[in-house]
């Protein structure tokens, strides 16, 4: 069923001390929407310990299921804590780690198999929109996951721009609303009309409410502004 949820996004932010603050505010808040946090995976079983009203999530997994990976963390282990998400296919991992499709069609596989639920990002970068080629271009990078996962479970697709990551450039809510009309008859044609579809991108309290009245617009994973419980929460209210 297609929920209103906002995500937030840490990436590599925050301090040890700074996260327990920044949960605990969060928790404090009220919102009606289901909320995730998906903190840097050192935080995110000091959270579990505690009783928060949130979901967490893992800013990413490794493709395979254990073995000699130095450094890495696999979908089993997350299971294993507890964790219910994890993000897979941003942006930031697709350009800085070179990750493909294949290979996030690889993590998507790890998270079902543990019955943890995907959040799946895609997104155009400046040229591709420019070229006029952004539907068909993000369309394949859903249609890859879907056309080779093992198991077609319930997932969260988030839709966004490389271009209006981190550059206070937003999609405007009609081209947002454009992108995720065409993801939707994408899912609708794998029988996943059901699947939440958020938006990322510059999403802030200011443009929030905007972009969460389009019809296919289910919430928001959000970056900078998820790192001030004040911000994330009025865009957890933005409904
Ligand atoms: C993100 O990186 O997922 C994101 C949406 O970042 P920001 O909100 O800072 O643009």
């Amino acid at each position: 069923m297609r929920k209103n949820i906002v995500a937030g996004n840490w990436k590599m932010n925050v301090t040890a001390s700074d996260a327990k603050h920044l949960m605990d505010e969060i928790n404090q808040g009220t919102y009606n929407c289901d909320l995730i946090v998906a903190c840097p995976t050192l935080y995110l079983q000091m959270a579990t310990t505690k009783d928060y009203q949130f979901s967490l999530a893992a800013q990413n997994c490794h493709h395979e299921t254990s073995g000699a990976y130095t450094g890495e963390v696999s979908a089993q282990m997350l299971a294993s804590a507890d964790i219910k998400y994890g993000i897979i296919g941003h942006s930031e991992r697709r350009e800085y780690q070179n990750e493909t499709d294949e290979l996030i069609t690889k993590k998507f596989n790890r998270l079902v198999e543990n019955n943890m639920t995907p959040i799946l990002c895609v997104g155009e970068s400046l040229d591709i929109r420019q070229s006029g080629k952004h539907l068909g271009f993000v369309a394949n990078q859903l249609k890859h996951v879907l056309d080779n996962c093992a198991i077609r479970a319930d997932f969260i697709l988030a839709y966004e721009p490389v271009w209006a990551i981190g550059t206070g450039e937003t999609a405007s809510p009609e081209q947002a609303q454009e992108m995720h009309q065409h993801l939707r008859s994408v899912l609708t044609s794998y029988q996943k009309e059901d699947t939440s579809i958020l938006y990322g991108g510059s999403c802030k309290p200011g443009n929030a409410k905007e972009l969460f009245a389009q019809t296919d617009i289910d919430g928001g994973l959000i970056g900078g502004a998820s790192l001030k419980a004040e911000s994330f929460l009025a865009i957890a209210n933005s409904f």
